[in-house]
């Protein structure tokens, strides 16, 4: 590495260099109460694998080019130097870790892995190393905002082929489009993921709840977060935002996407509009009576994986089980205390990575299915794409015996008329 790179990284660790961040890298006592917290170090049992050691690799560049005695004694102060060995090892300690946070809630000082990981992602991108298809993926996101005339039509188009799919769920009122798109003065606009899956059942619970709602231009998630780029993850959100305003709506729901909720509840700052998971939503739907579900519908045992950006992380915990008493019989908890759920070993852009990561996604996991296992359920609901992706993917490796859904589509099917 050169001196101009290592000196346009070092510019870029700076910048990240507030005090939180400060107080995540002066504050370790090496106590080890976070050994057990993590997934990766549960599962495959390697020392590097151990929150706290993730850290210090972070941790050994900071006090080598922010802390007086790293600078003067680096033996002492344990301190490394930037190049492309230390870039190496900090690829793969943040491509190992999901940004769960589980270790957060362990640790006593609250130390946050996710933040701390977030310096060695963006050295990551300041030297053009990190995975090009999560920053090919966040450019194509960009793009369409950028462009959207050009997408208008295919989209529009592609959006009315999904209506006939929408009323055999739920008949909408007559004289109401099915799926109305950029309609303004709408309360809600709802942002999508790319694909029916993700449109269809939650067009069928909003028109059931007589939502006056809209369906975003947009897809949810944010490969910009998932690459640990600050600026394309800002572009990313500005264009939902923009929308949102746009429209003057009062409310933007995410769908089931965790890292696209989290990222919009807590970036995109002061605005004239709430924010909610679509988990949310169909709790208050049912909390007010707008919605009403048939619990004779779902015969089976049912667990709920808590996706780690929408529960721990987003503070969605009680709505899931609230629908769930609504919407099953037989449901049974994974863990009494959801805030230490397992993560699904998905998270962090491991699943939007595919193929690559599968083989580490599938050794790092074990104990997420071994805790399903241990339910005995024979369905595994959850409410983030992700998570779902992962979770199938668990079940195929380990045998887990499981159908896997999502949350919003077990409640669109189980729709019945308010009485
Ligand atoms: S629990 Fe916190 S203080 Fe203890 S070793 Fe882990 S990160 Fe450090
Ligand atoms: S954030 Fe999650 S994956 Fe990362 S070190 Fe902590 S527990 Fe492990």
């Amino acid at each position: 590495m050169d001196e101009t790179t290592r000196n346009d990284l070092l510019k870029l660790f700076k910048g990240k260099l507030n005090r939180a961040m400060r107080y995540y890298l002066e504050t370790c006592t090496r106590c080890g109460v976070c050994t057990e917290a993590c997934h990766v170090h549960a599962s495959m049992g390697q020392t590097r694998y151990i929150s706290a050691y993730r850290h210090e690799f972070v941790r050994r560049l900071y006090k080598k080019y922010f802390k007086a005695r790293g600078k003067f004694w680096p033996s002492v102060g344990e301190a490394k130097e930037l190049n492309d060995v230390t870039m190496q090892e900090l690829a793969e300690v943040a491509y190992s870790c999901t940004g769960c946070r589980r270790c957060v809630v362990y640790c006593p000082f609250g130390i946050d892995t996710q933040m701390i990981m977030s310096i060695a992602k963006l050295l990551l991108v300041g030297a053009g190393t990190e995975p090009e298809i999560l920053t090919l993926l966040a450019d194509t996101s960009i793009e369409k905002g950028k462009s959207l005339e050009i997408f208008k039509d295919n989209f529009l188009e592609g959006i009315k082929r999904l209506e006939d799919e929408v009323v055999q769920k739920w008949q909408a009122e007559a004289g109401k489009t099915v799926i109305p798109v950029d309609r303004q003065g709408a309360d809600l606009l709802y942002v999508a993921l790319a694909g029916a899956h993700s449109i269809i059942p939650a067009a069928a619970v909003f028109n059931a709840a007589g939502e006056n709602w809209t369906l975003s231009f947009f897809e949810a998630v944010n490969f910009g977060a998932f690459v640990g780029d600050p600026t394309r993850t800002q572009l990313i959100l500005d264009r939902i935002i923009n929308e949102a305003k746009r429209l003057k709506v009062k409310e933007v729901c995410i769908c089931e996407c965790g890292t696209a909720f989290r990222v919009m509840k807590q970036l995109s700052g002061k605005q004239p509009f709430k924010v909610s998971s679509i988990t949310e939503v169909h709790a208050r739907y049912l909390r007010e009576g707008r919605i009403r579900l048939d619990k004779s519908k779902v015969t089976q045992s049912v667990t709920y994986h808590d996706p780690c950006q929408i529960a721990r992380n987003g503070g969605v915990i009680d709505e899931a089980r609230y629908i769930l008493r609504h919407l099953v019989s037989d449901f049974r908890e994974m863990t009494k205390e959801p805030r230490y759920n397992w993560c699904c070993g998905g998270g962090g852009g491991l699943v939007a990575l595919g193929e690559e990561t599968l083989d580490f996604r599938m050794k790092s996991s074990r104990v997420k299915a071994d805790q399903v296992k241990a339910t005995g359920a024979t369905l595994l609901a959850t409410a983030c794409e992700n998570c779902h992706t992962q979770l199938s993917n668990l079940n195929d490796h380990y045998k887990m015996g499981v159908d896997v859904r999502f949350l919003s589509s077990m409640v669109a099917d189980a729709l019945i008329p308010v009485a």
